[in-house]
């Protein structure tokens, strides 16, 4: 029998080659972890039907030797992303029934790639929280501890990874939904750099800081997610060139600290201690440590919760039960409107509309989103000074590991705090990773945790980098 639990998808592209197991065979061991444990973690809203049928595609790719890093690869996506005939519903009501007509670029890129899309991973509803709890279709439990979060928004597609249910996945990252989850479960994940990696078909949370990123086991199996999927696309002008990935930038040699910031988020003692036990490993694998100051990354989060909703807003408008979806019938369209838009969303949804109208309403754009603008350019700023002085940042990825379920949810400004160290990355568009950082002890269970690395834009070679050297992967 297949350990999906433990395989990496490195080590799996060799014995597909070798011939050591099928594609067919890899596919039956994750919907065998499937069978077995997603009745507790519900990772998944749906096994896509016709996985065996991509499987069995991928065996002849690889008999033909046309396979690459991810031909044969079982992979999870996040319920946000369109896969044409597929449903996809962002963990919303308002979505029910909604069958993509198309294909996201990312999952046209994996399927040409002969990556097997084994089904639909569960997240916060629209990419709105910090737990799965959100999601209308019930939370996704920590594989780890059931009594715990796997973190969110895409903590189905951290969750689907840890239990072996795929052996990497894909998940979106407006504040930190990739990089969280991972942390909380003690895996990799990888926000790339905004426009590195195209948007079309994604399910838009807010389009200024929304990116598509993968999750996996090791900092290798990242990285050949992410240079499958990246590149220019014609169908989201805000993508870059990725031709010259990885070379853009060099060498790492000095990492900054940003103390002030840390003293300023005082954290628990066990949580401070590992972080400190990461900046150590960081000084014995050779790294400089330099004492950095980031003085406006403290209003990152305040900021994103006026530009987020702003846009949210915006992006959810095209929700009104006649284009998509759930439809609530009323006396007329406007009353169609009012009553599919009242019961189709959420209470989280439904709170970031009304923020988001305000702070766009005339009167209070200046004051509010404008504000906020000026703040995020300052954030950016902020940044760039810093990586005169250094090459990558190194941060806690959270304040602490999984909490338990129900702790937060009726607390949303604990639950926004979540993201005190990820969010600053999406307001820069800069490339950030959490790699695995050991594991505290809470009432006698081994909790993971993470620690972040921030690279300027285009430096995910940066994060790959100090991440496998973090990590001792050879390769
Ligand atoms: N937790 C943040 C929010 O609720 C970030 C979510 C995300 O990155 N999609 O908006």
């Amino acid at each position: 029998m297949i350990d999906v639990t433990t395989l990496s998808i490195a080590e799996a592209r060799k014995k597909l080659d070798a011939k050591e197991f099928t594609a067919v065979e890899l596919l039956l061991a994750c919907l065998a972890n499937i069978k077995a444990k997603d009745a507790d973690v519900h990772a998944f809203l749906e096994i896509y039907a016709d996985a065996k049928k991509q499987a069995e595609r991928a065996d002849v790719m690889i008999a033909e030797g046309k396979a690459t890093t991810l031909t044969g690869i079982p992979v999870a996506l996040k319920d946000n992303m369109c896969f044409e005939g597929h449903t996809a519903t962002a963990g919303s009501k308002v979505l029910e029934g909604f069958v993509a007509p198309y294909d996201a670029t990312v999952v046209a890129k994996l399927k040409e790639a002969g990556a097997v899309l084994i089904g639909r991973a569960n997240m916060d509803e629209f990419a709105m929280g910090s737990s799965t709890e959100h999601s209308v279709y019930g939370p996704t439990k920590n594989p780890l501890d059931f009594e715990r979060v796997p973190g969110g928004s895409s903590g189905g597609s951290a969750a689907a990874v840890v239990m072996g249910a795929a052996l990497g996945s894909f998940g979106s990252d407006t504040g930190g939904s990739i990089r969280q989850p991972a942390a909380l479960c003690g895996i990799v994940g990888l926000k790339p750099t905004y426009g590195s990696v195209s948007r079309h078909g994604l399910i838009a949370l807010g389009s200024s800081l929304d990116v598509i990123g993968p999750f996996g086991k090791t900092v290798g199996d990242v990285e050949a997610m992410f240079q499958v999927t990246k590149g220019k696309d014609a169908m989201d002008l805000t993508t870059v060139d990725t031709t010259d990935y990885p070379s853009v930038l060099g060498d790492v040699k000095r990492i900054g600290v940003p103390r002030t910031f840390l003293d300023e988020n005082k954290l628990r003692d066990d949580v401070r201690a590992n972080f400190d036990a990461a900046l150590e490993k960081l000084k014995t694998l050779g790294y400089t440590l330099v004492d950095i100051e980031l003085p406006y990354v403290k209003y990152s989060v305040p900021t994103y919760y006026v530009i987020l909703p702003a846009e949210a807003s915006s992006n959810l408008a095209r929700f009104d039960g006649v284009k998509y979806g759930y439809h609530e019938e009323g006396g007329d369209l406007i009353e169609d409107y009012f009553k599919t838009r009242g019961t189709g969303f959420g209470l989280e949804p439904r709170r970031r509309i009304m923020i988001g109208t305000y702070v766009l309403s005339s009167g209070y754009y200046d004051a509010y989103y404008n504000k906020a603008n000026a703040v995020r350019r300052m954030i950016t700023k902020d940044f760039n000074t810093v990586f005169e002085k250094c090459d990558v940042i190194v941060t806690p990825t959270t304040a602490g590991p999984a909490f338990k379920l129900g702790s937060k949810t009726n607390d949303p400004v604990a639950m926004y705090l979540e993201d005190i160290f990820t969010v600053s990355s999406n307001h820069t568009g800069m490339p950030a990773m959490s790699v695995p950082s050991g594991t505290v002890n809470e009432e006698g269970k081994e909790l993971p945790l993470g620690v972040q690395l921030i690279a300027p834009h285009m430096g995910e070679n940066r994060l790959f980098s100090v991440g496998k050297k973090f990590l001792g992967e050879t390769e």
